[in-house]
C-alpha cells in the first residue's frame, strides 16, 4: 500500500463521544478524499459494522478501529487498535470491563458538579448520549454549553473537568498490557494515540514506550488532530527510535467542535513506516 496514500485511523461516533452516526462519518470521509479508514469509539466496537459495511458501500477501505482507555503511570493514555477481530470474545470482554463504571463514575461527576451550583447535570448529560454504557465527559461538556454556562467544550473541560476541578473523579481504566494484549490477540496492530496530549516527564514517557513495545505494542501516532507541528517532529524521533509504525488520524468528534476535520491532515513524515503497511490483509474492501 502507498505510503502517501489520505489514511485517517481515529475518529468518533455517536456510538462514543461522536455527533455523527458511522454513515455519514463514512460519508464524510468519503467526500473528503479518505482512501482507508478506521472508526476509532472509545471502549467499544458495536460500531464497527456498520461503519464498515457503509465504507465498503461507498468503496472505501476499512480497518475494523478502537480506542482503549488505559490507566499508566496514574494518567488515562489512549491506545488505538487496528484491524483485529471485531468479533473476538477476549477483546469484547476486555472492552465491556473497561466501560464498566462509567455510569458510577458519571454521577459522581455530578455530584462534584452539584457542589459548585451546577444541579441536574447527569441528567442533562444523559441527552447527549446514545449509548448508555458510554457516557463520557464529553457528553457532560456538551451539556454545559448547550445550558449556557460555557461558551464551548474547551471552557468545559477547562474549567469544570479536568484533575482540581469539580466535575473530575479519577477513573482506572485497563492495564497498559490488558489493552494491548486484547488488540494483538485478535490480530490488530496497537498504536499510542496522540503522545503529545500527556503530560508525561521525559521519563514517565520514556517507561510508556518501552512498556508498550514489551507488552507487543508495534505504532504510534505521529500526525493527528491534537499534535502540532513541534509534535510531528518529537514523535518522528520517537518512532525511530522506539522502531515503531506511524500512524494518522484526525480524532475527529463533531462537526461543531472538531478542528480538524475527517482526511485533511498533513502527510506522514517520509521516513516512517506507515501503519497500514503492516495491516494490508486486514483492510476490508467492496468486492
Ligand atoms: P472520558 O473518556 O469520559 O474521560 O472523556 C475523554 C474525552 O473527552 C476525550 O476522548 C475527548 O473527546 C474529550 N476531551 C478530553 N479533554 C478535552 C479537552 N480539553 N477539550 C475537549 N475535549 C476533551
Ligand atoms: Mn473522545
Ligand atoms: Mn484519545
Ligand atoms: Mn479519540
Amino acid at each position: 500500500m502507498n505510503s502517501s496514500i489520505n489514511a485517517d485511523l481515529h475518529c468518533h461516533s455517536a456510538v462514543s463521544d461522536g455527533t455523527l452516526a458511522p454513515e455519514a462519518l463514512a460519508a464524510r470521509a468519503k467526500a473528503n478524499g479518505v482512501e482507508l479508514w478506521a472508526l476509532t469509539d472509545h471502549d467499544e466496537v458495536s460500531g464497527q459494522q456498520r461503519a464498515r459495511d457503509a465504507a465498503l458501500s461507498l468503496a472505501l477501505p476499512y480497518l475494523n478501529g478502537t480506542e482503549i482507555s488505559v490507566t499508566f503511570a496514574g494518567t488515562t493514555v489512549h491506545i488505538v487498535g487496528l484491524g483485529f477481530d471485531a468479533d473476538d470474545e477476549t477483546l469484547k470482554a476486555g472492552l465491556a470491563a473497561t466501560r464498566g463504571g462509567r455510569r458510577e463514575r458519571a454521577l459522581e461527576m455530578a455530584e462534584g458538579l452539584a457542589k459548585v451550583g451546577i444541579e441536574g447535570a447527569y441528567e442533562g448529560a444523559l441527552k447527549f448520549v446514545s449509548n448508555p454504557e458510554l457516557i463520557s465527559r464529553t457528553h457532560f461538556a456538551r451539556h454545559l454549553v448547550e445550558s449556557g454556562k460555557c461558551s464551548d467544550t474547551q471552557e468545559v473541560f477547562r474549567r469544570f473537568l479536568v484533575d482540581g476541578k469539580p466535575g473530575y473523579v479519577p477513573h482506572r481504566w485497563a492495564t497498559l498490557g490488558d489493552a494491548v494484549r486484547w488488540i494483538t490477540r485478535s490480530g490488530g496492530v496497537a498504536v499510542i494515540a496522540h503522545p503529545g496530549r500527556y503530560k508525561f516527564s521525559a521519563n514517565e514517557e520514556y517507561a510508556l514506550f518501552t512498556e508498550f513495545k514489551a507488552h507487543g505494542g508495534r505504532g504510534v501516532e505521529v500526525v493527528t488532530g491534537s499534535h502540532g507541528a513541534a509534535d510531528f517532529i518529537k514523535y518522528t524521533d520517537m518512532a525511530l527510535e522506539f522502531d515503531l509504525l506511524a500512524s494518522r488520524g484526525s480524532d475527529f468528534h463533531s462537526p461543531q467542535e472538531s478542528r480538524i476535520d475527517l482526511g485533511t491532515l498533513p502527510d506522514l513524515p517520509a521516513q516512517l513506516t506507515p501503519v497500514w503497511t503492516a495491516l494490508a490483509d486486514r483492510v476490508h474492501r467492496a468486492s
